[in-house]
């Protein structure tokens, strides 16, 4: 056998399991992983790639952060879970670290970035019930167009994407869809005086990096205020220094009602997810109403504590904001006919493609992938380009030659 038949059947391998044993629900390129240190991963046959998508930014601290192991395993050792039956001694010392961190009276500790969600949408719920005073069952939310929650039933029941949603009814109600980035239309929405909340995403992450028009979290944030609404922030793929900022509600100086963050909170080693909020917010919830046997374990406590001092101590934010204007100005100056455009903030960034061959952003990836680069199209024509927030100045510039070289094999 040649090498190349040798690195083929190998993956081959890990493909033709995966499509005989599991549920089809995913379209990953064909790379089978099997190492990731840093800004880096490796596959099956050993071959080095830049991780340019760090797990939707679940790994914004890099692949197996020391600091971050090291806390995971002396902690495994120790205690893993003892459910909320039990007090642990790491839930409050995580609680306290968490809440003085981001400036909340309170948090709520969850698993995935979608139980987060769901948490949020009934603390807001309660809250319009128990404090606004609207009537039982009649609270709204308005969620933005475009969005990307999660895939829970009452999650998908106010998406706009038909992938999300076909066939998987009935839905949720409560629920009113506004564009995202208008302000006027979120104005119009707000008339409506059982309205509860506002859910929005301050950047649209797997819309394909969505950008919101400058100050628009900031005057929808007054808006709400003005309005007795709460202000419903998902930073689970924005936040943690993704976007350039500890959250990225801090471009605006917006400081959301209630705060959502998953992902990176364990830099990538196992669902942890938050919500925060202010006692009059968070204490709506009593005892046997609201919670998960895996939330606020031990486990994730250490891991989660130790994910955030890594965030500040190596100064993530700062170089995720100058790293991400090196990014989008080396790739403004790759000379093709075939990027629409560039956008993005911090290291969250897309490249839109513009080609006759819809299957263009698939087939870059691939290429990509063959030239050592991993990232993944949304929504068709769409590439996210999302490293971890360590990345140097000289990797960048390595990379984007990397995209460069690739975009030639869609002449
Ligand atoms: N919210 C946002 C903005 C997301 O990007 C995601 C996941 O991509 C989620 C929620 C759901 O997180 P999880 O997949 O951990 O449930």
């Amino acid at each position: 056998m040649h090498l190349t038949d040798i690195i083929a059947h190998k993956t081959n391998y890990y493909l033709t399991l995966e499509e005989k044993y599991g549920a089809h629900n995913y379209h990953p390129l064909p790379v089978v992983l099997q190492k990731g240190e840093g800004v880096y991963v490796w596959d099956v046959n050993e071959k080095k790639y830049y991780d340019f998508l760090s797990g939707y930014s679940a790994v914004n601290q890099g692949h197996c952060h020391p600091r971050i192991i090291n806390a995971l395993v002396k902690q495994a050792q120790k205690l893993t879970l003892t459910s909320r039956a039990f007090y642990n001694n790491l839930l409050g010392e995580y609680e306290a670290y968490i809440t003085a961190y981001f400036g909340y009276d309170k948090v709520l500790p969850m698993n995935t970035g979608v139980e987060a969600v769901e948490t949020a949408l009934k603390l807001c719920r309660k809250w319009g019930y128990a404090v606004k005073g609207i009537r039982e069952n009649d609270a709204k939310i308005i969620v933005c167009s475009g969005n990307f929650h999660g895939r829970t039933t009452s999650v998908i029941s106010f998406s706009t994407d038909p992938a999300s949603t076909k066939q998987f009814g009935p839905f949720t109600p409560g629920f009113s869809v506004i564009p995202y980035s208008n302000i006027a239309a979120l104005e119009q929405a707000l008339a409506d005086k059982n309205v509860a909340g506002f859910l929005v995403e301050p950047v649209q992450g797997e819309a394909g990096v969505e950008v919101p028009h400058e100050q628009y979290l900031a005057k929808a944030k007054a808006l709400c205020a003005k309005n007795n609404v709460l202000f419903i922030a998902d930073e689970i793929q924005t936040g943690l220094c993704r976007t350039g900022k500890m959250l990225c509600c801090d471009h605006e100086n917006v400081r959301p009602d209630i705060l959502m963050l998953g992902k990176a909170l364990s830099g990538g080693t196992l669902p942890v997810s938050a919500v925060l909020a202010d006692d009059e917010v968070m204490l709506t919830i009593k005892p046997g109403e609201h919670g998960s046997t895996y939330g606020g374990n031990p486990l994730a406590c250490a891991v989660a504590i130790e994910s955030l001092k890594v965030l500040k101590d190596e100064n993530m934010a700062e170089n995720a904001e100058r790293m991400g204007i090196v990014l989008r100005e080396a790739l403004q100056k790759i000379n093709t006919p075939f990027i629409h455009s560039i956008r993005g903030k911090g290291l969250l960034n897309a490249i839109v493609i513009k080609h006759n061959d819809e299957d263009a952003a698939w087939k870059l990836c691939l290429e990509l992938m063959k030239n050592g680069l991993l990232a993944k199209p949304t929504h068709g024509d769409k590439i996210r380009f999302a490293p971890p927030l360590i990345i140097a100045e000289e990797q960048v510039l390595e990379c984007v030659g990397i995209i460069e070289k690739s975009l030639e094999v869609l002449y």
